[in-house]
């Protein structure tokens, strides 16, 4: 897609950083030898991450480094997320070389653009707010706020691709989305069986690089910090600034 929009595309070096007691090391392998050796098969019965590195025996501090990149990565808590799901994204991400990292320097927005510009502008509905779906096996109406007004917009089929913390908004919280008639049971009780984690993304821009040696599209990994955890150490220089990102997931931002 990247390519076929023409968007410049930068390789991160992808390498792995470890800072502790102030100082920052190169780290080859965040999870250590206990990575395949002991992840659990997924036909076994599913355990929380926590659990795996009990059972691995993962000894201090690699324990605190491999939840900590867990949880940051995954921005889910080690004593949630399923060890199971954990290998199998790896696996996943190892057969389509998704360690590899790349960047838009000019912004993601280009790709949706691109998608974007042999649509009929009246297809798109930007800035909008879906407050209520109303269904029946002929037709569905969308309820939804403009900054201006309130419309309704009728199609054959909706599908609904918002996150599922919206999906799950109770009656009357912020964001709810109304559905009439109200979902199957079965699939409400899907929706609460599912979990989403919470992950805050910042970044810093500055007037110069400070830092002298680049770690573009590396991961510092911090797993001393009270509240800073996954630094995703995208210090490449963009345009006239120098820019650093970091996240925190897991319980350092619960
Ligand atoms: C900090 C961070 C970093 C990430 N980094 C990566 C990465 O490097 N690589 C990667 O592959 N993935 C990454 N992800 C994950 C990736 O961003 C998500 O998996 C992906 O964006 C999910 O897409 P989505 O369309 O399901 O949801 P979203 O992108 O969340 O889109 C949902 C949309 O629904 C809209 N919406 C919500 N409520 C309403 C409403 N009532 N009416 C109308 N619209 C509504 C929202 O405004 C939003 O635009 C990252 C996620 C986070 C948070």
């Amino acid at each position: 897609m990247v390519k076929s929009a023409g968007l410049p595309i930068v390789e991160g070096d992808g390498k792995r950083w470890l800072a502790r007691n102030g100082r920052v090391r190169s780290f080859p392998d965040f999870w250590g030898d206990h990575r395949h050796r002991s992840f659990p098969n997924p036909s076994e019965p599913e355990i929380t991450y926590e659990k795996f590195l009990e059972k691995a025996n993962v000894k201090e501090p690699q324990k605190a480094t491999a939840r900590s990149y867990v949880e940051g990565f995954n921005a889910a808590r080690s004593d949630r997320i399923s060890a199971q799901a954990v290998a199998a994204a790896d696996r996943a991400a190892s057969e389509i070389e998704g360690k590899k990292v790349f960047r838009l320097p000019y912004g993601y927005d280009g790709v949706i653009e691109w998608m974007a510009c042999d649509l009929p502008p009246e297809m798109l509905h930007l800035r909008s707010e879906v407050t209520q779906i109303r269904w029946n096996s002929n037709h569905v109406d969308t309820l939804y706020w403009t900054p201006s007004s309130e419309r309704t917009f009728r199609s054959r089929r909706v599908i609904v691709t918002i996150p599922l913390g919206v999906l799950r908004a109770a009656d009357g919280e912020r964001g709810m989305i109304r559905f009439e008639p109200p979902l199957p049971g079965w699939k409400q009780a899907a929706l609460r069986t599912l979990e989403m984690g919470h992950v805050r993304r910042f970044a810093f821009e500055f007037k110069d690089c400070f830092w002298t040696e680049r770690i573009d599209g590396g991961f510092i990994i911090a797993p001393d910090e009270e509240s800073a955890d996954l630094v995703d150490a995208g210090s490449h220089r963009f345009e006239f600034a120098d820019r650093l990102g970091g996240r925190i997931g897991g319980r350092k931002d619960d």
